[in-house]
């Protein structure tokens, strides 16, 4: 049988060696950050923790949080824990306002990104014969170069195609026999759509089988869209410029959930109100800590992702937790006249739909006390000529479909094929006016 695992040993360890293994690294991980970085050594005194109280894994509840506020505040090397000559590469996440996250990385560090990015890539089936077509942004941004790390790692044949120009991602996907496609699952969808304007049909005319889809949450419905529109599988695949970037967890041939790669991280989740860890199965916040990082070590890092975290083994032989799809952002939550939706919620109940495109946009606005909640969503080219009554139907079974998920009963919009704007990179769905929010 052809190898499955890209390190067979860690990745099939059973739980009590992961755990014994995890517990090692922690507590080397807290001495040195203790030792190395001032920001550290502060919020431990403020706790009132040394290292030494950290002997067993239930201890890293002792640990103070880190958030993303901490990391801006230290901007751009407060929190670098060496000596900044030793820093070899610099990342920063995508925020668009106040000061970038900024991630560093010593040798070290980039070694052990290349290899859990080769180990996420191997994990879904890419192998050195491939052609890995990376239209994730090259730059700053983790995605493209993480991706790319990792495929060389593996000698997987790499086209750096990064994001925009989609035709010409099309035209070089054909002519290079790319097999695996690797960007945001919003802009899977929209080179789904363009290839079908161009009369391209992925089964005849490419020789795509995969892609890895990640850098933004995603539903089950566009999962589904992906595979049918691209003919492809399509794996998820999460990480984040605080932690290394892509690499930190990804789908096995299960798709039943993520595996974290806990010999270099360690998860939990929490109450996002409270703060208390909750057991395994409960839904919360994931908080990860770093267990080898040198540069920029993390300790309790708040993500504000909401997953759910699975620690049985997994029926790919691995035994590294699973996060489950993640629900989305807790920043990302919108409270609609005192009810708390996920924009995946909506995204879930109508891009089921065969009638809709896979665009959509949530519009918020107060234009007095009470919140409007608008959705517009897409027609396609077969459903825009649709008669006023099928159109009025349509709108109907999209607020029902709302309705029964969240119990708002939203204005539908419908716009023509083609009218919603596409993202190449991470997509914005949300429009909230309320309160001079933009
Ligand atoms: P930014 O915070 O600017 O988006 P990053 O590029 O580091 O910075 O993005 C990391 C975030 O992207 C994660 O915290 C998560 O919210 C989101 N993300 C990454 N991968 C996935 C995924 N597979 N599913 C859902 N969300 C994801
Ligand atoms: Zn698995």
């Amino acid at each position: 049988m052809a190898n499955l695992y890209w390190n067979k040993k860690i990745e099939t360890a059973t739980r009590d060696e992961l755990n014994k293994q995890q517990l090692k690294l922690l507590k080397q991980q807290v001495k040195y950050c203790y030792e190395n970085s001032l920001f550290y050594r502060n919020k431990f005194k403020a706790a009132r923790v040394i290292p030494d109280d950290i002997n067993t894994l239930e201890d890293a509840n002792k640990i103070p949080f880190t958030s993303k506020m901490d990391l801006r505040d230290n901007y751009p090397f407060g929190m670098v824990s060496v000596p900044l000559d030793e820093i070899v590469e610099i990342h920063a996440s995508s925020g668009t306002t106040g000061n970038p996250v900024v991630g560093a990385y010593t040798t070290n560090d980039m070694n052990i990104w290349a290899e859990l990015m080769a180990r996420s890539l191997y994990a879904t089936g890419v192998r050195k014969q491939d052609v890995m077509h990376n239209a994730y942004g090259y730059g700053l941004f983790t995605g493209g170069l993480g991706f790319h790390y990792g495929a060389q790692k593996i000698g997987t044949k790499i086209i750096p195609i990064s994001g925009g120009m989609t035709q010409r991602q099309i035209k070089l996907m054909k002519d290079l026999g790319s097999t695996i496609l690797c960007c945001t699952p919003s802009y899977a969808l929209y080179l789904a759509e363009a290839m079908t304007k161009e009369g391209i049909k992925p089964s005849l005319d490419l020789k795509l089988k995969k892609g890895l889809f990640g850098a933004e949450p995603w539903s089950e419905r566009i999962r589904e869209r992906i595979q049918t529109e691209l003919e492809i599988e399509a794996y998820d695949i999460y990480g984040l410029t605080e932690l290394c970037g892509p690499g930190v967890s990804v789908e096995c041939s299960e798709h039943n959930g993520l595996h974290i790669w806990e010999d270099h991280f360690l998860i939990e989740t929490i109450d996002p109100k409270t703060g208390d860890v909750l057991p395994a199965g409960e839904e919360g916040e994931l908080v990860f800590t770093t267990l080898t990082k040198t540069g920029l070590p993390i300790l309790r890092f708040r993500t504000r992702d909401i997953s759910v975290i699975a620690t049985e083994k997994c029926e790919c032989g691995r035994s590294h937790s699973r996060m489950m799809r993640i629900r989305g952002r807790s920043d990302d939550m919108m409270i609609i006249r005192g009810v708390n939706v996920f924009p995946s919620q909506i995204e879930y109940a109508i891009m089921g739909l065969p009638e809709l495109a896979a665009q959509y946009q949530i519009i918020l606005e107060r234009p007095d006390v009470l919140d409007v909640f608008t959705i517009k969503a897409e027609l396609t080219e077969k459903t825009q000529n649709s008669t006023p009554e099928e159109l009025r139907a349509l709108k109907l079974k999209i607020k029902q479909k709302v309705n029964n998920i969240t119990g708002l009963s939203p204005i539908i919009e419908l716009a023509k094929p083609g009218e919603l704007p596409r993202s190449e990179g991470k997509a914005k769905r949300v429009i909230d006016m309320r309160s001079g929010k933009i």
